[in-house]
């Protein structure tokens, strides 16, 4: 339907929201969010992905998202230390055809594999556990890195630390909403940092809104934010000004 002809059209664009090294507040790589210019249906990203997955048309955008993100740093981002993530899909990464997508996207525009992290949210590695485990290792012999997504919001097994290879946990935003009123939600936090750490995964705190939160979680040792306290998601033109600018005075 819509989305086949905005996928044509080139009726989607890319966003970029900073995340950020809390204790130096320096940018070290940008999230690319997908935007809908639909002049007749109003659809939340969240909502655009739900039907999108229903649909199975999931997997014809991640392949445009991919390529136009590769397209992106082969332009602008090769000589600058400023990594991209991607979130990919559930249907994408458990039929494998990821694996295919990101070499097309890399034999087109061949980036460094090691500037691209592939978010990967938890109920994607639910269903076929072996089937993920392997998967993921050969992205990581590709040479992307690989965070696990909206860590907090469904099962939360901490046996993935462990059995996945991951390079970086994205803490849900729910967690970072309560952190400066609940007690329990910051100790666990607290001690999901600690895990991480030792496991030597980096962490990054999702949907930070205030200073307060954003204080806490430096407190607490969290290597990496995001969130509209910081920056909201913008455009190419934005992003790459706000990342320039950040270079200058490295
Ligand atoms: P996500 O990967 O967890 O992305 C973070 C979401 O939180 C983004 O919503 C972002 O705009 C929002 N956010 C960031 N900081 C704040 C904050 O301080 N406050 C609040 N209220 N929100 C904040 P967005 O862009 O609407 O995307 C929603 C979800 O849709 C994403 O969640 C991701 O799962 C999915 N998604 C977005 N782009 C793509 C894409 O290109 N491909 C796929 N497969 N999924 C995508
Ligand atoms: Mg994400
Ligand atoms: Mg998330």
């Amino acid at each position: 339907e819509k989305i086949n002809q905005a996928l044509l059209r080139d009726d989607f664009v890319i966003y970029f929201q900073p995340i950020y090294n809390l204790q130096n507040k320096k940018i070290i790589k940008i999230e690319a969010l997908l935007r809908w210019n639909s002049s007749e249906l109003q659809l939340t990203t969240s909502e655009l992905i739900a039907v999108a997955e229903k649909t199975g048309q999931i997997i014809e955008i991640d392949r445009w998202v991919l390529r136009n993100v590769f397209k992106f740093a082969y332009e602008n981002l090769r000589e600058i230390p400023c990594g991209v993530s991607i979130n990919i899909s559930v249907q994408s990464l458990n039929s494998g055809v990821i694996i295919k997508f990101l070499q097309e996207a890399l034999c087109e525009f061949p980036i460094n594999p090691a500037q691209i992290a592939l978010e990967i949210t938890e109920h994607s590695l639910i269903d076929n556990f072996e089937n993920s485990q392997k998967l993921i290792r050969n992205l990581k012999t590709l040479g992307f890195n690989i965070s696990l997504d909206d860590f907090g919001t469904r099962y939360s097994s901490l046996n993935y630390l462990s059995k996945m290879a991951f390079d970086c946990l994205k803490i849900d935003k729910s967690y970072v909403d309560n952190i400066a009123t609940f007690d329990k939600d910051s100790l666990i936090i607290e001690q999901i940092i600690k895990l991480a750490a030792k496991l030597g995964i980096k962490t990054v705190a999702e949907g930070i809104e205030t200073e307060m939160q954003e204080r806490i979680l430096q407190k607490l040792g969290c290597d990496y934010g995001q969130g509209y306290y910081f920056a909201r998601p913008m455009d190419k033109t934005d992003i790459l000004s706000m990342v320039t600018r950040d270079i200058e005075f490295l």
